[in-house]
């Protein structure tokens, strides 16, 4: 049975050559990073570049790179770490207020839960944006939301299951207009982050054009392996470590750098870089035409606004039918896809982003998300095409009749 892999949006494969770039860094050239000789400095000569490439296709400086585990640590590490040096340096009047930060409610669990804890601790407010019924956050309630206190905007770039593209530069725009004034008034800063993990592969990730002080990516989600991240954060933005012991990346995450998994995330980067629109405009045909063969099924819709969203994650919402059990049957013929995002299947509540755009649960129930990558081909679409009717009438048949 021939396999078609279409949930990159969930994970990607490693790349061969990102594969073979790792290599000499578990057996050979080993060395710790933090140590003096010959193996420390090849060890640490391999961060140093990974890094470069981050930061060259970020726009930024090296200094403003930390490797991490995952996104979901750089994000716990962008929001806590500001807050805890935010509320370190507030004087003694300012205490009695906690820090304000506005984000989305269609942010990926990493933001949303990392946000409920620092609520939890009285660390900080939290505002949670509507969305529309794309999936969009309006600048206006980002603008109509800042208050005295706030000190952190924090939305995602590309959304995992839908694949809306937020108004970031639009968003950043906004807070540098009010910093102006804020900087005038010497008030204190509003910083700007945004999750990028989605939007590696195919959206323009340059710092400086999107005006934002924190950016947080994942490997995995662009052919490096799990188990590597990355956190940008712009000179001077305010941030105490979250991860205390020895003083690697600067002194922000202690711990053993993993020397072969930043370099995977390196070339994996640099790769991204090189690849070009070419690699978009394919994916994003494919995507057009899966869209198009598989909205001629009845009474199955798609989430969002195609022709402005991500081109890489299409989803959509089927009558009468059961999400895990399409996921079940399509695995059944080779085929794998996801419903709600990977990190929320599992558990019977529905997708808190579906909900947010205003699906009712049974619709959010019945979602199918289908994720292209860069080696997706036609035959594949067309076979998914094929057997996805066949399996939505099987399934719709089995339904109980109310
Ligand atoms: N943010 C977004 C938008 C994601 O899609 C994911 C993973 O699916 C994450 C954060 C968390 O990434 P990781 O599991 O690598 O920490």
């Amino acid at each position: 049975m021939k396999q078609i892999y279409l949930d990159h949006a969930a994970t990607t494969p490693v790349d061969k050559e990102v594969f073979m770039a790792m290599r000499p860094y578990f057996d050979q050239d080993y060395g710790n990073p933090s140590e003096p000789h010959w193996w420390g400095q090849e060890a640490r000569k391999a961060i140093d570049e990974a890094r470069e490439k981050v930061a060259n296709f970020l726009g930024a400086k090296t200094q403003e790179i930390i490797f991490t585990s995952c996104a979901t640590e750089s994000i716990n590490l962008a929001h806590k770490g500001l807050i805890e040096a935010i509320r370190e340096t507030q004087d003694a009047k300012r205490k009695s207020s906690a820090p304000h930060i506005i984000t989305s409610s269609v942010e990926h669990k990493a933001v949303l839960e990392t946000c409920r804890h620092l609520e939890k601790m009285g660390m900080a407010q939290v505002t949670y944006l509507p969305v529309d019924k794309d999936g969009l956050v309006k600048v206006e309630d980002v603008e109509k939301s800042i208050k005295p206190e706030t000190v952190l905007v924090s939305i995602m770039y590309v959304n995992n299951e839908v694949g809306t593209i937020e108004p970031i530069r639009e968003i950043g725009e906004t807070i540098s207009q009010i910093n102006k004034l804020r900087m005038e008034n010497g008030e204190l800063k509003i910083y700007f982050h945004t999750d990028a993990t989605q939007a590696i592969q195919y959206l323009d990730c340059q710092v400086a054009k999107l005006g934002v002080d924190l950016l947080s990516l994942s490997g995995h989600k662009f052919y490096a392996p799990k188990g590597v991240g990355a956190l940008y954060f712009k000179k001077g933005t305010p941030m105490v470590r979250q991860q205390d012991g020895g003083g690697q990346e600067y002194r922000l995450r202690a711990g053993t750098e993993n020397v072969p998994y930043i370099v995977g995330l390196g070339k994996a980067i640099e790769g991204v870089r090189s690849q070009g629109s070419g690699v978009r405009g394919q994916v994003e045909k494919l995507k057009d035409k899966l869209i198009k063969g598989i909205l001629k099924i009845p009474k199955v819709k798609l989430v969002g606004d195609s022709k402005k969203n991500a081109p890489h994650i299409a989803t959509f919402l089927v009558d009468g039918v059961e999400g895990e059990a399409m996921l079940l049957l399509l695995s059944e013929k080779g085929i794998a896809a996801s419903s709600g995002s990977a990190c929320t299947s599992g558990l019977l509540e529905p997708s808190h982003v579906l909900t947010a755009m205003g699906y009712r649960p049974e619709q959010a129930h019945g979602s199918l998300r289908f994720s292209l990558g860069q080696g997706t081909n036609d035959e594949e679409i067309d076979c998914v095409i094929k057997v996805l009717p066949e399996i939505i009438q099987r399934l719709r048949k089995m339904a109980p009749k109310l």
